[in-house]
């Protein structure tokens, strides 16, 4: 298919059905990058349908590849650690990545990839509707706030996030392998992003007032 009639034709994920199943069964059959063709099955996204946070990150590695699911290696547990560290679990949230097939040797994901692949985002985002967005690391920041600004700059801060037919609240955080590889200091700066997070949630949020 030539680069003209890609950008022509109407994306696979705008046809795909009215629910997140659906759009997932969808997904599973997509041939639309390079990445399709080394994968072992896509990795579309795990978690509440309805959820009011979701995590966005980089792309499936090596055990999300073979297990189906995002974040179930080390950076998954480290994650998995810092929801639980504001009182939810997994299965409170729902946790995607830009691009839902593994990059080879777990490279960086290239720009005709994430391009290929954000519909399946944007689609996530309008049937999800989350009020909170946390976008771990650089690719997943970038793509979402349309922004060359790197994650260090930008992590700590919140942003507005209106697309996709939602109005919610974006905090970027430090992507949770950069976090194992760094340790210390930014460990204490995911945990203080996490605690903004559980501010953000419940102030979107609010608890009914008691009677
Ligand atoms: N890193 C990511 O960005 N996503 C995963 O699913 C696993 C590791």
């Amino acid at each position: 298919m030539s680069l003209d009639s890609f950008y022509a034709s109407p994306h696979p994920a705008d046809a795909a059905g009215a629910t997140l199943a659906e759009v997932a069964a969808a997904a599973a059959g997509c041939e639309l990058c390079k990445l399709s063709t080394g994968r072992t099955q896509v990795v579309f996204g795990v978690g509440r349908p309805d959820a009011d946070l979701l995590f966005v990150g980089e792309g499936p590695g090596e055990q999300e590849d073979l297990k189906g699911e995002p974040f179930v290696g080390r950076a998954g547990q480290l994650l998995t650690q810092l929801i639980e560290g504001i009182g939810l679990t997994r299965d409170d949230v729902y946790i995607a990545n830009v691009v839902k097939c593994r990059p080879p040797g777990n490279r960086d994901p290239h720009p005709d990839e994430i391009e290929a692949c954000a519909p399946w985002l944007d689609r996530q985002l309008a049937l999800i509707r989350p009020s909170v967005i946390v976008t771990l690391g650089n690719f997943a920041t970038k793509l979402l706030l349309d922004t060359k600004e790197g994650i260090t700059k930008l992590r700590g801060k919140e942003f507005a996030f209106a697309r996709a037919g939602i109005d919610a609240a974006l905090l970027p955080t430090l992507h949770p392998s950069a976090v194992l590889r760094s340790g210390g200091k930014a460990l204490a700066e995911s945990r203080s992003d996490f605690v903004r997070v559980k501010r953000a949630l419940a102030r979107d949020r609010p608890a009914l007032p008691s009677s």
